[in-house]
């Protein structure tokens, strides 16, 4: 695989347990760069959208309360958007597997991450899982100008003030 970009998201448990720090530390070893970043809240719409693929499963309207931070208090999270060689990979070894109880003690999911009495895993990060999925994602949660690269086709916005938009 080439060059690529990834979407890490810092969940509500990682600031309210203040993981921030620590999880850059992780990724930082991955000789990846940063090319957006950001701490913001989530609203319902944009967890709904963001995790619009697994609506049918048991686990996904406590998985929007997660994401969107009712369960913790606290609806910040921070984004990343990460660049270079085998991106998507990388960072997903050093998240760990989704289910905290399987990933790896040492890494990220597998050393602060926990599985709630409703069964959700609370697994600190989000990590993209493919190049589309990616795409998706970053155009989902970033604008253009957020990014420092031109990472995908971007247009000037209708509206000028707007600046630019994804194609
Ligand atoms: N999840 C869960 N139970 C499951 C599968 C997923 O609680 O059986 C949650 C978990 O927080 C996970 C998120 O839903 O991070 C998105 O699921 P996905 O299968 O995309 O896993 P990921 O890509 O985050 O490893
Ligand atoms: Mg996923």
């Amino acid at each position: 695989m080439g060059q690529e970009a990834t979407l890490v998201i810092v969940k509500p448990d990682g600031l309210i347990k203040s993981l921030t720090g620590d999880v850059l530390s992780r990724l930082s070893k991955t000789g990846l760069k940063i090319i957006g970043a950001k701490v913001l809240e989530v609203t319902p719409e944009l967890a709904h959208e963001h995790y619009r693929h697994l609506k049918d499963k048991p686990f996904y309207g406590e998985l929007i309360k997660y994401i969107s931070g009712f369960l913790h208090g606290e609806n910040r999270v921070m984004a990343m958007v990460y660049y270079g060689k085998d991106a998507i990979s990388k960072v997903r070894e050093i998240a760990g597997s989704t289910n905290p109880e399987e990933a790896e003690p040492v890494s990220i999911r597998g050393a602060y991450g926990r599985i709630l009495t409703t069964g959700l895993y609370e697994n600190v990060i989000h990590a993209s899982s493919s190049t589309q999925e990616a795409e998706r994602e970053i155009k989902l949660w970033f604008e253009p100008r957020e990014i420092v690269i031109e990472l995908y086709p971007a247009k000037d916005a209708v509206n000028p003030q707007t600046k630019k938009v994804w194609l």
